[in-house]
């Protein structure tokens, strides 16, 4: 890689290992993200997907191998973690949302108290990001009087309000009735179009083969095969990509 191209590498995972107790889950991962790239991670229940995602951003401790972030070795135990975790947003298949907070003040309470921002510029930036995601009518409402789909737009507003460099999505969708799968992706394609660097688990596969740049298959906690989604989605090399594509096409 040039020495312009590498500063633009947002995440770089260098043999990434993870075990629970006896259950290594993740063998030896090594994957980059560029900045503005678009990646969407498939496979099977099990794979190591969740595993993967939450050691970029330290929900788990990766066992073994190195996670740089914008060049900070996360691993490192001198690191300021929480600094570091500043920089990605994250949205799980569950939203979430604190149920007692308004849309509004859930897109406040973290800006507040991890980035210590005035609660005025908290708030514009919270309202500047649901109209990003369509909830300007939205923000006095409590999550429970919101569909799922505009939850997880909460959600995503939330994340964003943090001015994450890399957004990370746990399968957003999976736990949304069909009708309410569309609203989601549709906000999420329009962040990928406006050159958020997004890490993207979910197993809508028309979604990954038209949005994401590149597309990683994950089975038995490695990375098997990935590529342009044309390729990899659409004309799969490896016998394991082929066998998975068949059961979810
Ligand atoms: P995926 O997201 O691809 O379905 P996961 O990363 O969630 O896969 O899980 C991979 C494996 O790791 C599974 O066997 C799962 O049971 C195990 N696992 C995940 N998280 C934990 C945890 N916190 N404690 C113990 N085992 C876990
Ligand atoms: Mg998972």
């Amino acid at each position: 890689m040039s020495a312009a191209s590498t500063t633009d590498v947002v995440v770089d995972v260098t043999d990434l290992h993870k075990s629970f107790g006896d259950n290594h889950v993740l063998r030896g991962i090594d994957f980059s993200v560029r900045k503005g790239e678009v990646v969407c991670v498939i496979g099977a229940s099990g794979s190591g997907k969740s595993t993967f995602l939450r050691c970029i951003n330290l929900l788990e401790q990766p066992e073994s191998g190195t996670v740089l972030v914008r060049g900070t070795d996360v691993t490192d135990r001198d690191c300021d973690i929480d600094g570091a975790r500043r920089h990605i947003g994250m949205v799980f298949q569950q939203f979430n949302l604190f149920p007692h907070k308004r849309v509004l003040a859930n897109c406040t309470i973290a800006q507040e108290t991890v980035l210590r921002r005035k609660s005025a510029e908290a708030e514009r930036i919270a309202r500047e990001n649901l109209d990003r995601v369509g909830l300007t009518e939205k923000v006095d409402q409590y999550p429970s009087q919101l569909s799922g789909g505009q939850q997880q737009r909460v959600a995503i507003a939330r994340a964003l309000s943090m001015e994450p460099q890399l957004m990370l999505f746990d399968e957003p969708t999976s736990a949304l009735d069909p009708e309410l799968v569309g609203e989601v992706l549709a906000v999420m394609r329009r962040l990928a179009e406006e050159g958020m660097t997004m890490i993207v688990v979910t197993h809508e596969m028309a979604f990954a083969r038209e949005v994401a740049d590149r597309v990683v298959f994950m089975d038995g906690g490695v990375i098997v095969e990935q590529g342009p989604p044309d390729q990899v989605i659409g004309d799969p090399q490896q016998e394991r990509t082929r066998e998975f594509l068949r059961r979810v096409l």
